[in-house]
């Protein structure tokens, strides 16, 4: 079946998914992907004609082109217990994926769960702890760029294995110094850094929890949250835009490739989401996640360093030729064990060399909203 661009920017084609009853997991991933079917995901094919339409992009200072560098914050927990509570993990969810049906094994499941979150929390002694946070901004202070963290709630709508989980009483090591992660992140704002909201599963469809763990995370950083993006890429785009909207959020960057890349929307602009419940334009925005950097992981793709590289250098070219933005996604827990620093470091170092303005989530949201038209 054959879209217009209009019809693609709408979501009808995932629509369309989720019609035929796909869910909205696996609209994440590039298997039921339109773009991917038709061998185009890696290229934004609609810029072109969006550039004609909406106008060409100029950005700050000359700039060519934007980069959005942004970090969901899954896991912050004690150094010490991370290797027990992986093994815990691991175990659990062969449980469940295997045999486990029973009640009583659900449980028993359920208490582990609440072990290891307590264990998780737990992080006061700070020598303990180190947190990707650090090693990210290391790299970035370097460059002049600023980032936007996306930071889970403490508590989350459904008790899952799968949410983030955190306590922002930790202790962590940040610039030398180890701090509570509420004063990590208030340091972080005062340099320019953004946080946004990593919210927790079910909240997709849920504006009331969604705008609670808005609030509270609001009040702990005490500044104002305006960008979002859904843990697990957990998206409905039949809803989530006007569910966003209702919990207060301006702009989100959670329509990527579940740990993976490409242009799930055909596009690297911007633009305004569809509010398919009062079929209209939502005032929400959307920043389109290009590469997460999900496939290095072994298991998950397993890519080398160089290869990541390409994919890099192929974006840039890509983004570059039509002025658009590429949002690149870095989770801090990557870098917990202090490996990959030198692969992210190459990274902004190619990006800058190529001519990026580093900007945040935010930022670029009030700049496109500011200085390039919107579809109607
Ligand atoms: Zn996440």
């Amino acid at each position: 079946m054959e879209y217009s661009s209009a019809e693609i920017l709408r979501g009808v084609q995932e629509k369309h998914l989720l019609d035929d009853g796909v869910s909205v997991e696996d609209v994440a991933n590039r298997t039921h992907n339109y773009f991917n079917q038709r061998g185009e995901l890696q290229i934004p094919v609609l810029d072109e004609k969006r550039a004609a339409e909406e106008g060409r992009p100029e950005y700050p200072n000359g700039k060519e082109f934007a980069v959005c560098l942004t970090h969901d914050v899954d896991h912050i927990c004690p150094q010490a217990l991370k290797p027990q509570i992986r093994q815990l993990r691991t175990t659990v969810s062969n449980l469940v994926d295997n045999e486990a049906r029973s009640s009583l094994v659900k449980s028993c499941l359920r208490q582990l769960y609440a072990f290891s979150r307590a264990a998780m929390s737990s992080g006061e002694s700070a020598s303990e702890t180190v947190s990707g946070i650090d090693a990210i901004r290391d790299v970035e202070r370097k460059y002049n760029a600023p980032s936007t963290f996306f930071v889970p709630p403490e508590h989350s709508l459904v008790e899952s294995r799968l949410d983030p989980h955190i306590s922002y009483s930790t202790c962590i090591e940040y610039d030398g110094e180890t701090r509570p992660f509420t004063e990590v992140m208030k340091e972080l704002l005062k340099e320019g850094v953004e946080i946004g909201l990593h919210p927790s599963l079910g909240t997709y469809r849920d504006s009331s929890a969604l705008r609670t763990q808005r609030e509270r995370l609001e009040t702990v950083i005490g500044s104002s949250i305006e960008s979002v993006r859904h843990h697990r890429l957990q998206y409905d785009i039949q809803s989530t835009p006007s569910v966003q909207a209702q919990a207060g959020f301006k702009y989100d960057s959670s329509l990527g490739i579940k740990g993976d890349n490409g242009f799930r929307f055909g596009t690297s602009y911007p633009w305004k989401l569809y509010d398919w419940t009062d079929t209209d334009t939502s005032d929400v925005l959307e920043i389109p996640l290009v590469l997460d950097e999900g496939f290095l992981k072994p298991g998950r793709g397993g890519i080398s360093d160089a290869t990541y590289m390409s994919y890099v250098d192929h974006f840039i070219r890509e983004v570059k030729a039509v002025s658009g933005t590429l949002t690149l996604l870095w989770h801090p827990s990557f870098f917990d064990d202090g490996g990959r620093v030198a692969l992210y470091e190459s990274v902004l170092e190619r990006l800058a060399e190529a001519g990026a303005w580093f900007t945040t989530i935010g930022q670029l949201g009030a700049w496109w909203n500011e200085n390039v038209q919107s579809p109607s």
